[in-house]
């Protein structure tokens, strides 16, 4: 069984941030794989594990200039990677992506391809659907648990009551929600043979795309800091605490008069 991971390599975010001229956040040092997308990289490794055959790959556009974040996911066990690093591709938005990724992801027949359900910087949780959608396969979304029976899909989505079983015939896209397994932690073994695993870097080109289909790039327009919370009311109850904070949930339009 042949599973393909999307995977984002982001800045570390415990590192501090900056803005580059065009707003954009500045992604020139080290990246980092995305922690959302190290939780496909582990129900991948366990479904093929599962299958006793086949193999993990992955595929990520960004810059390339850094690639800890792919070797990472390596480490853990995927076989292979191939990275979409393209200046023509700056500031492409998320269906722009997914087109490229769609171009990388069709050279391949994988059975399952797998992405966290939304990144952790851009968040926009729109890539994995688009990706159905462009390879014209079912998308089977927020899922907590992915078993493939024979060449059947079946996952846990997450809802507001529990989970639905939702079912799809493979290949199929599927995207997890963070926490649905424990990612396993790369060993030595793993890391050193993640050194000599291939990272393929191709540009639009290769890929055989019309830069005039991946239009349109989003703009940043303006970046503004969010206005800080001011600090809470404090009350020291004097006896009309209960009281008080019945006036101000009325206030708010917690509560009605007629509670009253
Ligand atoms: C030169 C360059 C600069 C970029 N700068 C930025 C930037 O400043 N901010 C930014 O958010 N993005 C940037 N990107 C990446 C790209 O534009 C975003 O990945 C895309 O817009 C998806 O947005 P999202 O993270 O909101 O997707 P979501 O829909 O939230 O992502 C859901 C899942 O889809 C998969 N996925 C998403 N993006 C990728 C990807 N690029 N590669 C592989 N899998 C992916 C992951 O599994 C992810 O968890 C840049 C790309 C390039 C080439």
């Amino acid at each position: 069984m042949n599973v393909v991971v999307c995977v984002k390599q982001i800045p570390d975010p415990a590192a501090p941030q900056s803005l580059d001229a065009e707003n954009r956040l500045n992604r020139s040092g080290k990246l980092i794989l995305d922690e959302a997308d190290s939780y496909g990289v582990e129900v991948a490794l366990r479904l093929v594990e599962a299958a006793g055959e086949g193999e993990v790959s992955l595929v990520s556009m960004g810059e390339a200039t850094d690639v800890t974040g792919i070797r990472s996911a390596l480490a853990m066990g995927a076989q292979r990677a191939t990275v979409v690093a393209d200046p023509l591709l700056k500031g492409a938005d998320a269906l722009t992506t997914a087109k490229v990724l769609a171009a990388v992801i069709s050279r391949e027949t994988p059975d399952l391809i797998l992405a966290a359900t939304e990144s952790s910087d851009g968040y926009t949780g729109t890539l994995p659907v688009q990706l159905a959608q462009l390879l014209d396969l079912p998308a089977l979304t927020f899922a907590t648990s992915v078993v493939v029976e024979g060449d059947t899909v079946v996952v846990h989505r997450q809802t507001e009551a529990g989970y639905d079983e939702v079912a799809a015939t493979l290949p199929a896209v599927v995207t997890v929600t963070a926490g649905v397994v424990e990612p396993r932690y790369a060993t030595f073994k793993g890391i050193m043979a993640a050194k000599s695993r291939p990272v393929t870097v191709v540009s639009v080109a290769d890929l055989g795309l019309d830069p005039r289909t991946l239009d349109p790039r989003q703009d940043i327009v303006a970046v503004e800091t969010a206005t800080t919370k001011s600090a809470g009311e404090k009350y020291v109850d004097d006896g009309e605490g209960a009281q008080r904070i019945l006036a101000f949930l009325e206030q708010i339009k917690i509560v009605s008069g007629s509670a009253t």
